[in-house]
C-alpha cells in the first residue's frame, strides 16, 4: 500500500486544518495508508525531522502540505530543503484553496480547490503511468499549478455527494474539541462579488442523513466531540436541507453546536427556518450582509430591501436567545467599495452597527476585484470596468498588500471607482473592525477554545476566551505540545 505524510499548516493553529483530514479520508478510500500531522506551525524543526524519520519508509510516495488559507513559514522552507536532501524521491505537494502568496523553493506541485480528484489524477500519473495532467502556468509565476477550483476544470470535485471524513486514533483527538463538517459543496446562488467555484447549483446534491448521523455518533463516541464549523458556502440555501440535519440530530444522544455561513435574508424571507436551525444546533452564524445601501444590494445580487433586514436580524437575534438552549452568536461582514457605495451610505451603516448588541461581531472587507479569470471570477472581476471601476495601477501600497494577502489574490487591482479607492475602503473597514472588540467573539473563532476545553455556553455568554492573553497563550501550547508528543511516541 502506498504511503504518504500530510502536513496541515495554519497561521493560527485554533482549529485542526480539516482540508487535510478530507483529502487523507480520501487516499485511505483509494487504498492509500494516509497521515495528517497538525498544527505544524508550532512543531520545532527537529521535530519534524524525527517524525519524519520514524514515519518515512519504502511505501511512501510524497509528503503533502494542506492550507485553507495560504501561509509559509521559515521553519517549512528548511524542513522542506531537507525533505529534498534526505528523501529525493518524495515529491512535495501543496493543496489549498487560494493561491500560494508566498514562495516555496522545494514544493513539486501545487493543487488549487477541492483536490480529491485533482490529486489521485496527479498521483496516477506519477505512480501509475496514469493520463498527464494539465498544468496551469501564471505570469506570476513558475509554479507546477493544478487548477481544481471551477467548474469548468476536468479536476473539480464540486457538488460530491460523499463528504464524509472518518478520523483516526494517531489524530489524538481530544474530548471538547471542535471538528468541522462539509453538507454540500456547491450554492444555488450567484453574487457578483463572489468566487466560490460552484454556484448556480441546480439539483440536490447535499450528503445523506444517515451518514451526518454516523459521523456525528462516531466523533462523540470515540472522541467527545459535540461542536462544528460548518463547512459550506452556505448551509441554509433550502428549508429541506436544513430539516434534513436537523431530523438528524433528533437521533443523536447529545446536543451538538453548529457555527457557520448563513444567508441572513433567506431566515427572514422563510421564518419557519429559525425552528429547524434551532432543532439542528445551528446558533453560531455568520451572515454576509455586505451592504446596507438598498442599490448596492440590488446589485450584487442581495435585494432585500435594507429595512427588512435590520429588522429581520433582530428578531432572529430575539428568537434564538429566548428558546431552547438560549444561545446565539453572530458575526456579520460587510464589503466597503460595492457599485453606489459612498463614504456617507457607509456612516449610516456603521451607525446601525452601533445599535447593535456588543456581543455581535462585526467583520468589514474592502472589496477586491481580480484581473484574470481562472475559471471561478466573480462578475466583478470579469467585469469590473462595467461597473465603474478602474485600476490605478499602483501596488506598493501598504493597505493593498494588506488585503491582497489576506485574501489570497495574487492579482487583484487597486480600483478606485467615483465613491472611493481602494485604500479609502481599506482605511473604512479597519476602523470599524477595530471598534467592536475582541475578535474572539467571531463565530469562527469560537472553537478556539476547544483546545482548553471551555464550555460553550459559558464562552458565548461571556464573550471571554481562553484564547486571550498569556493564560490562553500558555493552554494552547500546553495542548499543541501535548498532541506533539504523542505524535511523536506513536508510530
Ligand atoms: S456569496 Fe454566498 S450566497 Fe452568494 S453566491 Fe457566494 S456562496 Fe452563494
Amino acid at each position: 500500500m502506498h504511503h504518504c505524510l500530510i502536513f496541515s499548516i495554519s497561521s493560527d493553529n485554533v482549529i485542526r486544518g480539516f482540508g487535510s483530514y478530507k483529502i487523507a479520508h480520501h487516499l485511505r478510500k483509494n487504498n492509500w495508508d494516509a497521515e495528517v500531522i497538525d498544527y505544524t506551525t508550532s512543531w520545532e524543526l527537529e521535530e519534524l525531522k524525527e517524525l519524519v524519520r520514524s514515519r518515512v519508509n519504502s511505501n511512501t510516495k510524497f509528503i503533502g502540505f494542506g492550507q485553507l488559507f495560504t501561509c509559509w513559514t521559515i521553519t517549512l522552507e528548511v524542513f522542506t530543503k531537507w525533505l529534498k536532501e534526505i528523501y529525493p524521491t518524495l515529491y512535495l505537494l501543496a493543496g489549498m484553496q487560494g493561491f500560494p502568496t508566498y514562495n516555496a523553493n522545494y514544493i513539486d506541485y501545487y493543487i488549487i480547490g477541492h483536490a480529491e480528484k485533482a490529486l489521485l489524477s496527479l498521483l496516477s500519473q506519477l505512480f501509475s503511468n496514469g493520463e498527464s495532467i494539465e498544468l496551469h502556468k501564471f505570469e506570476w509565476s513558475n509554479k507546477k499549478v493544478i487548477l481544481a477550483n471551477s467548474i469548468i476544470s476536468p479536476y473539480h470535485a464540486g457538488f460530491m455527494t460523499d463528504l464524509e471524513v472518518q478520523y483516526q486514533d494517531r489524530d489524538f483527538i481530544r474530548d471538547g474539541e471542535w471538528l468541522t463538517m462539509e453538507f454540500s459543496r456547491g450554492c444555488k446562488f450567484k453574487c457578483a462579488f463572489c468566487d466560490f467555484p460552484y454556484l448556480k447549483a441546480k439539483g440536490n446534491y447535499i450528503s445523506s442523513k444517515d451518514s451526518f448521523v454516523t459521523q456525528m455518533r462516531e466523533n462523540y463516541d470515540r472522541f467527545g466531540v459535540k461542536n462544528y464549523i460548518v463547512a459550506d458556502s452556505t448551509f441554509n440555501e433550502t428549508t429541506e436541507k436544513i430539516k434534513t440535519y436537523a431530523d438528524g440530530v433528533q437521533e443523536l444522544n447529545f446536543d451538538p453546536f453548529f457555527s457557520g455561513f448563513l444567508r441572513a435574508d433567506l431566515i427572514i424571507s422563510r421564518p419557519q427556518d429559525k425552528e429547524h436551525l434551532l432543532n439542528m444546533g445551528f446558533l453560531a452564524h455568520a451572515y454576509g450582509i455586505e451592504t446596507l445601501n438598498y442599490k448596492s444590494g440590488k446589485a450584487i445580487g442581495k435585494g432585500m430591501h435594507p429595512d427588512k433586514i435590520k429588522q429581520g436580524f433582530f428578531e432572529i437575534y430575539n428568537y434564538f436567545k429566548t428558546h431552547d438552549r438560549k444561545l446565539f452568536a453572530a458575526t456579520l461582514s460587510f464589503i466597503v467599495g460595492l457599485p453606489y457605495e459612498t463614504k456617507q451610505t457607509i456612516v449610516s451603516t456603521t451607525e446601525w452597527i452601533d445599535s447593535l448588541p456588543p456581543e455581535v461581531y462585526i467583520s468589514i472587507h474592502p472589496l477586491i476585484i481580480n484581473k484574470h479569470d481562472y475559471g471561478n471570477a466573480s462578475e466583478f472581476s470579469l467585469n469590473w470596468e462595467k461597473y465603474g471601476y478602474s485600476d490605478r495601477n499602483v501596488t506598493d501600497s501598504k493597505s493593498y498588500k494588506d488585503a491582497i494577502q489576506r485574501d489570497s489574490s495574487r492579482d487583484a487591482i487597486n480600483w478606485q471607482n467615483e465613491h472611493m479607492t481602494m485604500d479609502e475602503a481599506l482605511e473604512i473597514a479597519d476602523s470599524v473592525n477595530g471598534s467592536r472588540g475582541s475578535l474572539m467573539k467571531d463565530v469562527w473563532m469560537l472553537a478556539s477554545n476547544a483546545m482548553h476545553g471551555m464550555d460553550i455556553e459559558e464562552r458565548i455568554i461571556t464573550s471571554q476566551s481562553y484564547y486571550d492573553g498569556a493564560t490562553g497563550k500558555d493552554r494552547t501550547e500546553k495542548f499543541v505540545k501535548k498532541y506533539i508528543q504523542n505524535k511523536l511516541n506513536c508510530n
